[in-house]
């Protein structure tokens, strides 16, 4: 297998749209879905090209009532390029016999290729490699080489370089019913022979997108003169581009094509600009190389190498290869966010959720300065979030469940079922846990960095109004004489609210009452490290009260948190009065089980009524927090908490979860990690293998899973090796080290570069160049300190008994 390479070596229609989004090109600023350059859209193909921030709203009226969205747009196809040979229709693959199919994706260079050989109808044989990128080196350029081989004939052909802003989203079939057209056309336009642009305007948020493309043809370097002629509409312009192939000489077409927007920097206007930038782009070779460079940097600091297992291996690269080319250093220059289906597909449209957190653990030990800007996406819609928190009676800042351009609430009121085909109201925005989350990541952003600037300046300020909208949204019983929060859901789905109520959301969540228990003591810590100048300047501004303060102390020790039967935590209050599904009737029923609510909608039944969950909820304490921690909390709490707790509620949850997010695998797959390594190695391969095997029928076509995709390269490094970082100590706690055997690694702690080796019962960490300050890393207790261009290594059989297995999961 090579593993740095994903191929496809039939064409498969019914295949066809999940690679499409498998074999994306995207840097960190734009991303173009795989399809071949010579298709329309269609049930098969569907050409798309997304930008970080580029959303636009419109309004569909359904069964009378407007129904206001917004998407990511779906942007002009900058791809097309067809093949007309001696005046014939121009080249698809239904229109050909197909010799030999290659589709292949270089997860190294982020590049989609395709080799063809097709019989045509007048019997002529001919070749087709495709090459194309979105450069990483300079984030405005997308380009296509095809070399164009004549093998049994000579004659003429035609080449059609287009730009085509007649796009429209209509990528997801389920969203079909809504408005999809979000573009209006401005002007085509050429600059000089070669190049010809295209300039349209979002509809209703009014940002302008211009592209720009160059074509020119190639024998070997010698650049030849080639016919050309123009055909322009104000929504499409394409140049034809006619020449004679003589038998078995390849030439060669590149089409170098510039992509910006008015929501850029450093430019006049986006037209001028992608017609500027286009004519100086260099010949595809080269633009290819410097792509490749950046990729090689990048890889430098990214790559995960695990040598003993090559399928491992091969996912791990491809998921990082797609992290990247959702955020990379590129995305640093823009106002992005991180959108759960990446930026290759229209599922969720393009939104951002509280995906982020399985993220931000591999980008923060990686390339902070990327984690940083996408919590300044979060920060600049602080107003936004202090807003929503004021209409809803709140104080503090309450983010959106789905977050897009500015901020506001954007998850829709109703969503289709396509099981029952029904649109039912949808109260998923009841999940205020995406609140916790925010300030989690900017906890573990700041405990990876040290960034004490982004603390001060906007981490801090975030955390407290977080705080504050919690201690808000919270009571106090007065029978319980605990904290109480109503009317929220967990991550768990489906569950909306109680059995044939008509209120919204569910009482006392217990990972939101947990997590929130854990944000009242850190905010007291975050204020404690701030200058008291500061502290006092931001206590004023958002008008923090000493009486605010002293609530969340209370709070982080009076949360209240249901638990039923033998210590088990209810996932919320009044959990265990609901009735136990009959699991083995629906796994005989139905092949795939897990969209159970789809299925029990479906049936006229109601999810509300079952013990059953989606995803991981509860048991996602156990995935954010030590077994330590969460023993403290518990104690802080008042609760008991023994040593086989965690284990019993992990099993108890295992057994009720249907894992229609894939999401959930990464958390039960982490929590396991401990308690049964094997078990959580099989979770492991499900979410590694998940979007690439398309496990839920359909939905990676839409765009791939960003949070599953980087959370399996986190569970490598926090889950199996234990890297953890605390108290400015990074801590290891090894497990399943035969399968991970010369696992090796890059990381970053508080500014300092590392590289980190498990091998041979050893565990190794270096110190390698840019060495910023010491740094502390350890198991369990023993700690040890490393100065520049220092190793330390510990010998793993000495600590069975330490880390996380110490005293609470692993032991029992
Ligand atoms: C999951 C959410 C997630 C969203 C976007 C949903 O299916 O249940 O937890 O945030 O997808 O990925």
């Amino acid at each position: 297998m090579d593993e740095r390479a994903l191929s496809f070596d039939e064409f498969d229609p019914d295949e066809e749209g999940l690679r499409e989004a498998l074999t994306s090109t995207g840097n960190g600023y734009f991303c173009t879905r795989g399809t071949a350059e010579w298709e329309d859209a269609d049930d098969v193909h569907y050409p798309g090209t997304y930008a970080h921030g580029l959303y636009n709203r419109e309004t569909t009226i359904m069964g009378g009532r407007p129904v206001l969205n917004e998407d990511l747009v779906n942007l002009p196809n900058w791809l097309v390029l067809k093949l007309r040979i001696e005046n014939e229709d121009a080249i698809r693959l239904g229109n050909v016999e197909l010799l030999s199919y290659r589709h292949e994706y270089d997860i190294a260079a982020a590049m989609v290729i395709r080799e063809l050989r097709f019989r045509d109808r007048g019997g002529r044989e001919t070749a087709l490699r495709s090459r194309r990128f979105a450069s990483m080196a300079h984030s405005h350029q997308g380009a296509i080489e095809w070399t164009v081989t004549a093998e049994n004939w000579s004659g003429s052909i035609e080449i059609v370089s287009a730009l085509d802003g007649r796009t429209t989203n209509a990528g997801v079939a389920r969203y079909r019913q809504l408005e999809g057209r979000h573009l209006d056309p401005v002007s085509p336009r050429t600059f000089g022979p070669e190049v010809i642009a295209l300039h349209v305007e979002t509809r209703q948020s009014n940002i302008y997108v211009a592209e720009a493309a160059r074509a020119r043809v190639f024998r070997g370097d010698e650049q030849l003169d080639v016919g050309r002629s123009l055909y322009q509409m104000e929504d499409y312009i394409q140049q034809v581009l006619s020449f004679d192939l003589q038998q078995g000489e390849p030439l060669r077409v590149e089409k170098l094509v510039s992509f910006y927007t008015s929501r850029d920097r450093a430019i006049n206007e986006p037209l001028g600009n992608a017609g500027k930038s286009c004519a100086r782009y260099p010949d595809f070779e080269e633009a290819l190389e410097r792509h490749t460079r950046a990729w090689n940097e990048l890889w430098r600091s990214s790559d995960v190498y695990v040598p003993g297992d090559e399928r491992v291996q091969h996912l791990l690269r491809l998921h990082i290869s797609h992290i990247l080319q959702v955020c990379s250093l590129h995305t640093t220059n823009h106002d992005a966010g991180v959108p759960a289906r990446g930026l290759n597909g229209e599922a969720y449209r393009g939104h951002v959720f509280w995906d982020e957190l399985y993220v931000f653990r591999y980008l923060t030990t990686r390339l902070p300065e990327i984690t940083r800007e996408l919590l300044m996406y979060r920060y600049r819609r602080l107003g936004e979030a202090r807003a929503a928190a004021r209409e809803a009676g709140y104080t503090g800042a309450m983010f959106p469940w789905q977050s897009g351009s500015d901020g506001k609430e954007e998850t829709q009121i109703v969503h289709l079922n396509p099981l029952s085909g029904q649109w039912v109201p949808d109260l998923s925005h009841r999940q205020r846990h995406v609140n916790a989350a925010i300030f989690y990541n900017v906890w573990h952003y700041h405990q990876a960095t040290d960034d004490l600037d982004f603390l001060r300046d906007h981490g801090a300020e975030m955390m407290l109004e977080i705080a504050r909208f919690w201690g808000s949204i919270a009571h106090l019983d007065p029978e319980r004489e605990r904290y109480e929060i109503h009317g929220v859901m967990g991550p768990d789905e489906f569950h909306e609210k109680y059995p044939g109520a008509d209120e919204m959301g569910l009482r006392n969540n217990a990972y939101t009452n947990v997590m929130v228990a854990w944000i009242c003591e850190q905010a007291q810590t975050v204020l404690g490290l701030l200058t008291e100048r500061r502290r006092d300047t931001l206590r004023a501004k958002i008008g923090l009260s000493d009486e605010e303060i002293a609530k969340w102390g209370e709070m982080s020790r009076r949360m209240y948190v249901p638990f039923h039967g033998e210590g088990i935590i209810s996932q919320f209050e009044g959990y265990e009065d609901l009735e136990e599904l009959d699991w083995d009737a629906y796994r005989a029923k139905h092949d795939n089980i897990q969209r159970l609510d789809r299925i029990l909608r479906a049936e006229g039944d109601d999810p509300d009524r079952y013990k059953l969950a989606k995803q991981a909820d509860t048991v996602l304490l156990f995935f954010l927090f030590s077994p330590e921690e969460i023993r403290r909390l518990f104690e802080r709490l008042g609760y008991e908490w023994g040593p086989d707790s965690a284990r019993r509620n992990i099993d108890y949850y295992d057994q009720r979860t249907s894992h229609g997010s894939t999401l959930s695998y990464i958390a039960h797959a982490g929590v396991l990690a401990h308690i049964d390594p094997e078990h959580s190695w099989e979770r492991f391969l499900v979410a590694l293998e998940s979007d690439v095997g398309d496990v839920q029928g359909g939905t990676t076509k839409e765009g791939i899973h960003l949070g599953v995709m980087a959370g399996t390269v986190d569970l490598v490094q926090r889950a199996y090796t234990g890297a953890e970082i605390r108290d400015g100590v990074l801590y290891f706690a090894p497990t399943l080290t035969d399968r991970l055997d010369g696992l090796s690694f890059p990381m970053q702690m508080r500014g300092t570069p590392i590289r980190v080796t498990l091998g041979g019962g050893e565990l190794t960490v270096v110190i390698t160049g840019g060495f910023s300050r010491p740094i502390k890393v350890g198991i369990g207790d023993d700690v040890r300190e490393l100065g520049p261009a220092e190793r330390c290594t510990f010998e793993l059989a000495a600590y069975e008994t330490v880390g996380h297995g110490s005293d609470t999961q692993g032991s029992d």
